[in-house]
C-alpha cells in the first residue's frame, strides 16, 4: 500500500494487486488489534531494534524514518499517539484506522486496486520483469514491486508466494524461520503455570557450552507449551536460528532486585520468625499463588519439613533456585503464532538504495519478505513502510 501510494504520487499509473478480499488484513491484528505503527525512538535505537541486517536499512531509513511515518500518517488523517517505550498508536486504538487512511489516499491518487486477485507468477525475460500471471489473466507493467510479506500468521495471506517468486528466478533465499515466537519447554511443570504472567523478572539464555546468548528484565508468561510474553518473545528474534542446532537453556531470576546474600538474608528472617511453620506455607509471600507449589517442589525440601529443620545448604540452594529457576528450550512454536518472519530476499541480491533487485531488472521488493526481521516496539512495520516507500519513490 504504501509503495503504491508513493509511486501514483510520483506520477505513475498504479494497480495494486491483493489476493484477499480486503486490503491489510495482517495490519488489522497488529498490536493487539490497535496497530503499533512506529516507534519515535531516536536513530540510533531505530538501527539497534531491527535485529538482522540493520545496515541494509540505512538508506531506507533516511529517505523515510519513523519520525517521517509519524508525519505521513497524520498527513493522512490519522491521529496518532505516543505510548510508553516510544510505540506510536492511533489516538483511536484502532487498526482498522490506519487500513482506512491508506484506502482512502489510494483511491485519491486513483492507485486501480484489484482485490481477490492472486498473483500466481512473474513474467521476465532476459533478466528483465515485464508483468505478473495472476489467477484473473496477466498483466503487463513496466515496473513490478512484490510486497507479498513473509510466512507467519498464514491466514492473513502471508503465505511466502512472492519469496518463492523471487527463488524461481535466482534470487538467493535465506532460510525462513519464525522470530517474534513463544517456546515450547521439557519441563513439564510449566502446564501447573499456565497463564501466570510474571514482572520484573531477569531471563537469561544459555547454549549447551554455557555461553550467554540473550539476558532481558520485564515481562513474560507461562502458557500450555512453555514460555513467552514480551521478553521471552524477543529473546526469540536472537536465538531462533540456534534452537534447531540445541536445546538452549533459560533461567528466571524471579527476584532480580536483590542479590542472593539479601535473598538468603530475608529467609533467615524469615524462618527465624516462624519457627515451627512448614517450609511449604513459609515460603508463600515470596511468590505469587501458582508459582508456590512449583517452586518447593523444584526444590527437593519437604514441603512438611518445619523451617526450623531446612538444612542451611537446603535454604542456599533454595536461593539459588529462586535465582535460576531452570527451563529446557526444546523448539520454536511455529509460524502460525510467529509475529514475523526471520530469512527471505538475501539483502545481496536488492539495492538498498532503490529496492531493485540486483538480479532482475525493473522488479523491486519492499517490507518482511526481505531478510530484514526487527524486535516488537512498532519496527517491523517501520521496516515494511521505508523499503515500500523506497521502492515506490524510485518507479517514474
Ligand atoms: C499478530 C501480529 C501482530 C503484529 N503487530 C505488529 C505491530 O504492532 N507493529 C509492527 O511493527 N509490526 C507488527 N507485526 C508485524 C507486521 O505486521 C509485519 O511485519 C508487516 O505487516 C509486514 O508488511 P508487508 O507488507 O511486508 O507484508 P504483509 O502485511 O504480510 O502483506 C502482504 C500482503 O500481500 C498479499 N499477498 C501475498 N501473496 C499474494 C499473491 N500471490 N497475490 C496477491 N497478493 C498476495 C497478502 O494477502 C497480504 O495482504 C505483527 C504481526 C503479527 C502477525
Amino acid at each position: 500500500m504504501m509503495a503504491a501510494l508513493i509511486s501514483a504520487r510520483a506520477g505513475n499509473t498504479v494497480t495494486l494487486i491483493e489476493k484477499n478480499e480486503k486490503l491489510g488484513k495482517k495490519i488489522y491484528i497488529t498490536g493487539k488489534g490497535r496497530c503499533n505503527l512506529t516507534n519515535t525512538c531516536d536513530k540510533d535505537d531505530l538501527f539497534k531494534n531491527v535485529v538482522h541486517n540493520s545496515k541494509f536499512m540505512y538508506s531506507a531509513f533516511n529517505a523515510f524514518d519513523n519520525i517521517k511515518t509519524v508525519d505521513f500518517f497524520e498527513s493522512l488523517g490519522l491521529k496518532t499517539k505516543t505510548e510508553r517505550g516510544s510505540r506510536v498508536f492511533p489516538v483511536s486504538d484502532h487498526s482498522s484506522d490506519v487500513i482506512k487512511v491508506l484506502q482512502q489516499a489510494l483511491i485519491d491518487e486513483n492507485v486501480d486496486v484489484k482485490l481477490n486477485t492472486k498473483v500466481l507468477s512473474l513474467i521476465v525475460n532476459d533478466s528483465i520483469a515485464t508483468g505478473i500471471k495472476t489467477d484473473k489473466g496477466v498483466f503487463k507493467a513496466d515496473k513490478i514491486i512484490l510486497a507479498t510479506g513473509g510466512i507467519s500468521y498464514p491466514t492473513t495471506g502471508s503465505t511466502g508466494d512472492g519469496i518463492r517468486f523471487a527463488k524461481d528466478c535466482n534470487h538467493d533465499i535465506k532460510e525462513l524461520i519464525p522470530s517474534l515466537v513463544p517456546f515450547n519447554v521439557k519441563e513439564e511443570y510449566v502446564s501447573e503455570l499456565m497463564g501466570l504472567s510474571l514482572k520484573n523478572v531477569e531471563i537469561s539464555i544459555f547454549n549447551s557450552k554455557k555461553k550467554l546468548l540473550y539476558k532481558n528484565f520485564g515481562e513474560m508468561l507461562f502458557t500450555h507449551f512453555g514460555l513467552s510474553g514480551p521478553i521471552v518473545i524477543s529473546a526469540s528474534a536472537v536465538v531462533n536460528d540456534k534452537i534447531k542446532d540445541e536445546n538452549l537453556y533459560l533461567y528466571i531470576d524471579l527476584k532480580p532486585a536483590i542479590s542472593k546474600e539479601e535473598l538468603d538474608s530475608r529467609l533467615i528472617k524469615e524462618f527465624d520468625e516462624n519457627k515451627n511453620k512448614l517450609f511449604a506455607n513459609a515460603v508463600t509471600s515470596l511468590f505469587p499463588g501458582k508459582l508456590t507449589p512449583v517452586m518447593v517442589k523444584l526444590s527437593g525440601i519437604d514441603p512438611q519439613k518445619k523451617v526450623c529443620e531446612v538444612t542451611k545448604k537446603e535454604r542456599t540452594d533454595f536461593v539459588y533456585l529462586i535465582k535460576h529457576m531452570p527451563f529446557t528450550l526444546t523448539s520454536l512454536r511455529d509460524f502460525n503464532e510467529a509475529i514475523v518472519t526471520r530469512g527471505g530476499v538475501s539483502v545481496k541480491d536488492i539495492n538498498p538504495k532503490t529496492m531493485e533487485s540486483k538480479k532482475i531488472k525493473n522488479l523491486f521488493f519492499a517490507g518482511e519478505m526481505i531478510d530484514v526481521d526487527a524486535f516488537t516496539g512498532g519496527f517491523n512495520l517501520q521496516v515494511a513502510w521505508s523499503t515500500g516507500y523506497v521502492a515506490g519513490s524510485e518507479i517514474e
